[in-house]
């Protein structure tokens, strides 16, 4: 199976084995369409389920790489001189990373003509996203019209949000004209660590009620009963809910308003001001964690509000979802931040004891990079570290659905 995630400037891949979920080879096209682009393809030997085992030599091209198309002509390339090209007997199918498949997509779906006009219609709910997705999945078909392409949709698991969760309280036709509605994005991430936090549980997902925290450089809060999502913190676009690495989340609408009316700013100049200079990077200049933190460490003042900011934001999205989903059985925290920063961790439960919500110390510092538990023995509420997987949930869905065709 390869798992394509192509991005506005970038195209990752990955090669899975799915007899055991074994990685056999990833790469990256990075900075396409600038001068200074860069393949690198590293071939793998496995490791299962979801493991890289031992690396192979990793292969680096600098060269200019034009746009998507000579991107995955490329990354074929590399992988046939590994033995896999594209027209490989042994390759199944090629699940691609969507963002945006609005109400109509809620599973992974095979590509025809009229799938790929549906996520063309999507284009202005995600302009910067589901463009450079269908480049990939257009590419692809061009390279081998054979091969079965499927879609895995980053909002496909939220549509199961129930409308009253799902509206946000605007005049309806007008939502409705522009399908203005909470869609949710990283579904893909919710879905693998909600159920990677069951089987850590040693229940059934259909017994357990999850909340999942996914802190990365974009970050999304969801609550998951009993396997179902049932709400999630980024709306119609991925800027809603949770402090970001450059996003605001949440802020009163009407600040869009103070600025174009006071500061004269444009609608495109606002974008971007809430999408790439606002979150942790626009309140301290900084947005990797690991440098908050050590400037956090320093006494820096400015570092610590927004650390401040960043956990008081979480702390009040476990307490919303707590509320939504009535009874907690885990907290999972995932992602860049949500898997390595045992500081956040440990503010973001911090005075929750209440909810039945703590980390013990020596837990939460350990490091691994398998699923566990870092709350206390006799904790109420299970609070876990779970590493994401996208790729290995993008090739086992599509698996799912082409090993029947
Ligand atoms: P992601 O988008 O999931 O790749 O997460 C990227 C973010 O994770 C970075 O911007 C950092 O803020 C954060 N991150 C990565 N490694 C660490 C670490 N060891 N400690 C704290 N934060 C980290």
């Amino acid at each position: 199976m390869l798992v394509l995630n192509s991005g506005s400037s970038s195209v990752k891949y990955q090669l899975l084995d799915m007899a055991d979920g074994a990685r056999l080879a990833t790469g990256l096209v990075e900075r396409i369409g600038e001068r200074t682009s860069r393949l690198t393809h590293t071939p793998l030997n496995g490791g299962g389920d979801g493991g890289s085992g031992s690396g192979g030599e990793t292969r680096t091209h600098d060269a200019p790489v034009p746009d998507h198309d000579a991107a995955l002509k490329a990354a074929a390339d590399e992988l046939a001189a590994d033995g896999m090209g594209l027209d490989s007997p042994e390759l199944a199918a090629m699940g691609h990373r969507v963002v945006h498949g609005g109400r109509r997509f809620t599973e992974p779906t095979l590509i025809d003509d009229d799938v790929l006009k549906e996520i063309e219609r999507l284009v202005p709910v995600a302009p910067l996203h589901n463009p450079a997705n269908l480049r990939g999945i257009r590419t692809a078909l061009a390279l081998n019209p054979r091969l079965p392409q499927v879609a895995v949709f980053d909002t496909a698991f939220h549509t199961t949000i129930p409308e009253y969760a799902a509206r946000y309280a605007i005049d309806v036709r007008t939502a409705d004209e522009h399908r203005v509605r909470r869609y949710g994005f990283h579904g893909t991430s919710h879905a693998y660590v909600s159920r990677r936090t069951a089987e850590l549980l040693g229940r059934d997902p259909s017994e357990v009620n999850v909340i999942v925290l996914h802190l990365g450089n974009g970050a999304s809060a969801s609550a998951v009963r009993g396997g179902v999502c049932v709400e999630t913190s980024m709306g119609l676009t991925p800027l809603e809910g949770l402090v970001m690495g450059t996003r605001s989340g949440d802020t009163d609408p009407a600040v869009i308003f103070h600025l174009a009316r006071v500061a004269g700013m444009s609608v495109d100049e606002i974008d971007t001001l809430l999408n790439k200079k606002s979150g942790l990077v626009g309140l301290c200049g900084d947005n990797d964690m690991r440098e908050i933190r050590r400037r956090v460490d320093a006494g820096d003042e400015t570092a610590s509000l927004a650390f401040d900011i960043y956990v008081h934001r979480l702390r009040k999205y476990i307490g919303a979802y707590y509320a939504v989903l009535g009874r907690v059985d885990a907290v999972a925290f995932t992602a860049g931040v949500g898997e390595n920063s045992a500081p956040v961790r440990e503010a973001a439960t911090a005075g929750l004891e209440g909810l039945g919500l703590a980390v013990d110390p020596a837990r939460n510092e350990e490091r691994a990079a398998v699923p566990r538990l870092v709350s206390p023995e006799d904790a109420r509420v299970a609070v876990a570290v779970v590493p994401t997987d996208e790729e290995l949930e993008i090739a086992r869905q599509t698996y799912a659905l082409v090993k029947h065709v």
